[in-house]
């Protein structure tokens, strides 16, 4: 390859991360040195904290370590705008200023020695190397277990997904771009850059325990993420639900032939019960289809309103871009 030395950017999202930026800066810092020492990658890389929304000394802490340090940048989005979009903001920032890109999570609770292993797989050529969690030990029974239940379920529904990759990977700026296409608002990221192409990797790594600060994902929201994934990318629910359609129609016309005979033979009063339970299991399979249907529309809905994914209040990397044209402020 004739990449030398690229621009590398590690996009980290914090949505309440004061506790952790500190040791997270250290680490990052410290892989990145051995980096540009080894020439892997120019010294012009930088490491983005997105934050999301915070309500701790987050922004306080990325904006004095902006101002000082030599790889930190900072981005702060005007409001929550949840994990992905953060991630977006992210990636959207550094698109023009790097040449490629690893997202990784605050917490450190993916192993940044892998770090090392993603940018020799993107100089050997790869456009997207997936960070893959070899065991999930470090990771609560419950954690495990529903992501083990996620996976599943959107295979099962067609989804192509990595198994057991988050949001730790590395893009280089042409996947990039090209992802930048997809215009959804509902972006799930681990569902969309398997389509992309390019030649893809996976490098394998232990996933660490959370070394401070809390998980911001509760059960709440990784259902609504989880339902988030599937309604985005497949519609099996409703083929599911067509196929239950059918089924009760058949069954209902088993009902059907039943209670007429019931009548020519002159037992009247009995079919009270099955009518009762008929009107019940139908009605309750409705509303679950009516449900569902709303949910798409809901998609529908979103989608046709083209709202940003993101607000950008503050942007460090401002003042990379505008070296070269007129200074201000
Ligand atoms: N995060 C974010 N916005 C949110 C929730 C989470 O930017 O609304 C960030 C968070 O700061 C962290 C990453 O997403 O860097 C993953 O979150 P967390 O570690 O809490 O999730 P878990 O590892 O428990 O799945
Ligand atoms: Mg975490």
């Amino acid at each position: 390859m004739n990449k030398k030395s690229p621009i590398l950017s590690i996009i980290v999202p914090c949505c309440n991360e004061a506790p952790v930026l500190e040791e997270t800066t250290r680490e990052l810092t410290t892989v990145m040195d051995h980096l540009v020492r080894e020439g892997k990658i120019s010294s012009d890389s930088m490491i983005l904290y997105v934050d999301d929304g915070s309500t701790d000394d987050t922004w306080a802490i990325i904006e004095q370590k902006a101002g000082h340090h030599p790889y930190v940048q900072g981005l702060k989005l005007s409001r929550n705008f949840g994990h992905q979009s953060a991630l977006i903001a992210g990636i959207e920032a550094t698109q023009d200023l790097s040449d490629c890109m690893i997202s990784i999570d605050a917490d450190l609770q993916d192993d940044v020695a892998a770090i090392d292993a993603f940018v020799d797989k993107y100089r050997e050529g790869y456009d997207i190397v997936y960070g893959v969690r070899r065991k999930r030990k470090s990771d609560t029974f419950f954690k495990r277990s529903t992501a083990l239940t996620f996976y599943k379920l959107m295979e099962k529904m067609g989804v192509r997904l990595v198994p057991n990759h988050a949001d730790y990977r590395l893009m280089s700026k042409r996947a990039v771009d090209e992802l930048m296409k997809y215009q959804e608002e509902n972006l799930f990221l681990r569902g969309i850059v398997p389509l992309l192409g390019f030649p893809a990797v996976k490098v394998y790594y232990d996933r660490k325990k959370r070394f401070a600060g809390e998980s911001k994902y509760p059960l709440k929201k990784m259902i609504a993420f989880a339902f988030d994934g599937i309604t985005s990318f497949s519609i099996a629910p409703i083929k599911l639900v067509t196929c239950i359609g059918f089924l009760l129609v058949l069954l209902g016309a088993g009902v059907a032939i039943y209670s007429l005979a019931v009548w020519f033979l002159d037992h009247t009063i009995s079919g009270w019960t099955s009518l009762i339970l008929s009107i019940w299991i139908i009605g309750g399979m409705q509303l679950v289809a009516i449900g569902v249907i709303g949910e798409y529309i809901g998609k529908i809905f979103q989608e046709t309103k083209r709202r940003p994914r993101y607000i950008i209040e503050r942007n460090t990397t401002e003042k990379m871009k505008a070296k070269d044209t007129v200074p201000h402020g």
